[in-house]
């Protein structure tokens, strides 16, 4: 048996749901390039898992960044009718840390921390007979989830799925989308680029939504329940725009990707996604690390670099490259151990004299530091 079909037949003998209570950990097993800034990670447990989740939910993840972890949410782009394992699409952000730590370091065999699944956009909380799915870069996420869904049952469906991106290129799932509509009877796929950017022989709608526009795609869009994410300028402009156009805002639904904003319109997902970091920072010990000459103590979890996380609560202290590599933060342990990850900033020798760098190393007890 190959590596890939030994793998299928553990999936398949094992049939336990993902439980955050006791799953925590999952693995990166493929990434792929969606468009030049918009890239799928594909997870698996460690152990075969099936997941259980409504389509739109997300996961919040802890990811372990060389400034210490970071939580985000993520909503899960893959089909829950494929169970075996759960991707998320991501798309950079300028200066992002996340964003562009995971389109830069996540891949093949990375392990990233995840708790969930939560959220309450999903269609299948709200059915109806007749949807309009409009969407704005990375916002596709939730959409394409629920579309896979409805591709996998393959039952018809009366679906209108738009997807607006700057030009063609930035078209996430394209082909894929194009592919569901060729097979799946009632579902139609409307992209609409702002401008035809590299692609000349562009021959579909250009521009931004507008009643034009869904009078062309969806004619009956007062009688589609409407399902809305994207950018927060996108989002306004459709629901502004369907609202004068006399579409029931009891029929409109959106989710904001910006979690303050998502905390404001939806306290109790938020509620519930503060509480699980709460409890997972919770199930991490915490020590006082102290610096002598300076006079200050500060808490630092055990998954936190001491630098990182002294900097974040005030305490400053000289470093340079902040990955082990230069020496600068070298500083001496009085009391406690670390656990240090360097690169070659520090020498044994030094190391044997009780010295350490604070930016690549986590406390394993309280500590105290000659600084
Ligand atoms: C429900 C939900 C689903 C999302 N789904 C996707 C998706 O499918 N694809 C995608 O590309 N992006 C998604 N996002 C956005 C994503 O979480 C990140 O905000 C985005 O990738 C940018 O992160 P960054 O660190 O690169 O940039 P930043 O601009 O630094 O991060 C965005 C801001 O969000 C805040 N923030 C984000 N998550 C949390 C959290 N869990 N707790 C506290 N604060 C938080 C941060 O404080 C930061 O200010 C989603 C966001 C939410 C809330």
């Amino acid at each position: 048996m190959t590596d890939a079909t030994a793998h299928l037949a553990r999936h398949l003998a094992d049939l336990q749901t993902w439980d955050s209570e006791a799953d925590d950990t999952l693995v990166c097993t493929a990434v792929v390039d969606e468009t030049h800034d918009v890239r799928t990670f594909v997870f698996e447990p460690p152990e075969p898992r099936r997941f259980a989740y409504r389509p739109g939910q997300f996961l919040t993840f802890e990811f372990a960044l060389p400034s210490g972890p970071v939580n985000r949410c993520y909503t899960i782009s893959s089909s829950p009718l494929r169970p075996h394992t759960v991707a998320i699409t991501v798309k950079r952000v300028p200066n992002g840390p996340v964003s562009n730590w995971l389109h830069d370091h996540c891949a093949p065999g990375t392990a990233v921390k995840a708790i969930g699944p939560m959220g309450e956009f999903s269609c299948l909380d709200d059915p109806a007979p007749k949807y309009l799915f409009l969407s704005g870069g990375s916002g596709i996420t939730p959409l394409m989830a629920m579309s896979r869904a409805f591709a996998d049952l393959g039952r018809p469906v009366d679906v209108v799925f738009v997807h607006a991106a700057r030009t063609p290129g930035d078209i996430v799932f394209r082909a894929e989308l194009d592919l569901i509509a060729r097979r799946l009877p009632g579902f139609r796929v409307a992209h609409l680029p702002e401008r035809a950017g590299g692609e000349a022989g562009w021959a579909g709608p250009l521009g931004r939504l507008s009643a034009e526009f869904l009078a062309l795609v969806a004619p009956d869009f007062k009688e589609r329940s409407v399902w809305c994410c994207g950018p927060e300028p996108f989002m306004n402009a459709a629901r502004s725009l369907l609202g004068a156009l006399g579409h029931d805002p009891r029929l409109y639904h959106q989710e904001s990707f910006d979690f303050a904003k998502l905390a404001s319109a939806e306290p109790e997902v938020a509620a519930e996604v503060l509480d699980a970091e709460a409890a997972e920072a919770a199930a991490v010990p915490t020590y006082d690390v102290t610096f002598t000459k300076l006079g200050q103590t500060v808490k630092v979890r055990a998954d936190q670099f001491i630098l990182a996380a002294a900097r974040d609560q005030g305490v400053r202290l000289a470093a340079s490259c902040t990955e082990g590599l230069c020496g600068t933060c070298k500083a001496k342990i009085v009391s406690g151990t670390v656990d240090m990850s360097h690169k070659g900033g520090i020498r044994k020798k030094e190391v044997d004299q009780g010295l350490f760098l604070p930016c690549c190393s986590k406390p394993k007890s309280d500590l105290v530091v000659d600084r």
